[in-house]
């Protein structure tokens, strides 16, 4: 079995799409698995889509495992916090299969900080489980000043910030500074859906290349997409492999989880 966090893309969805902007796009785990493993990779964080269908994942994961020389997966739990109790009672039966919870103020239209998320801001910190959020243009709700409020009052908690806390050059840089200025020491940025060189290279002059988390967003982009884009930075070994896959290991490896018993 290669090493999942060789190369490792840290946002990846599996199944339907609900929401009428994708179109009824749709990809089971067997298109994903064959998608990733073409492209290279060795591991994925993979999460449902906005279904939020937690149990129909980890049905799939149970039904059809890692295939050897194939990528591993581990997975995201999607947090509803319309219907908390499906959440709540999901990780309740599976949580021991869950390596992070993934949260979409966007969709939910919802604050990081509205009280409904607490209780699982809360599981992430005593699970030691990190928080993947979608953070987007939407700024009152999905900006990444919403999400540094959440990560300072849980400062142990670690956080990626998707799409690099926004998704665009000033907000990728207002990020990366509002991070290094609060000294939130456990907020990453996920590279997905970036595709400018140069705004991913801002922000690593900014943070260190420890706090990029590649990620792509596939089913609906495709991870070679912006793996050119990391390669294109011209980075030294040892950036490039914390990008895609190092940090990842810091953040995700189940293998910490028996390391470091609470
Ligand atoms: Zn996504």
């Amino acid at each position: 079995m290669p090493d999942a966090f060789q190369r490792f893309d840290a946002h990846v969805h599996v199944g339907a799409w609900q929401t009428p902007d994708f179109a009824g796009h749709a990809s089971d785990l067997a298109d994903v698995r064959r998608v990733l493993g073409q492209a290279g990779f060795t591991g994925a964080l993979v999460m449902p889509t906005d279904d939020g269908d937690n149990d129909g994942l980890a049905r799939a994961l149970a039904q059809a495992p890692d295939e050897p020389g194939g990528p591993r997966f581990l997975m995201a739990a999607w947090v509803d916090p319309h219907r908390p109790d499906d959440t709540l009672d999901f990780l309740e039966r599976r949580g021991p299969l869950v390596r992070a919870l993934k949260c979409h103020p966007s969709f939910a239209r919802l604050p990081l900080t509205a009280p409904v998320y607490r209780p699982f801001l809360a599981y992430a910190r005593e699970h030691d489980l990190p928080i993947v959020t979608h953070c987007g243009r939407w700024r009152e709700v999905a900006g990444f000043e919403v999400a540094l409020e959440a990560a300072a009052e849980f400062p142990q908690v670690s956080f990626v910030l998707s799409h690099m806390g926004g998704d665009g050059p000033t907000l990728v840089a207002g990020a990366a500074a509002a991070i290094r200025e609060r000294g939130l020491d456990r907020v990453h940025l996920g590279t997905e859906s970036i595709r400018e060189p140069w705004v991913v290279g801002r922000a690593i002059d900014v943070l260190g290349a420890d706090r990029l988390v590649f990620g792509s967003d596939h089913n609906l982009n495709h991870p070679a997409s912006f793996l050119a884009v990391i390669d294109a930075l011209g980075l030294s070994h040892g950036e490039r492999e914390r990008i895609l896959g190092g940090n990842a290991r810091t953040l995700f490896d189940p293998a910490r989880f028996h390391a470091n018993p609470t």
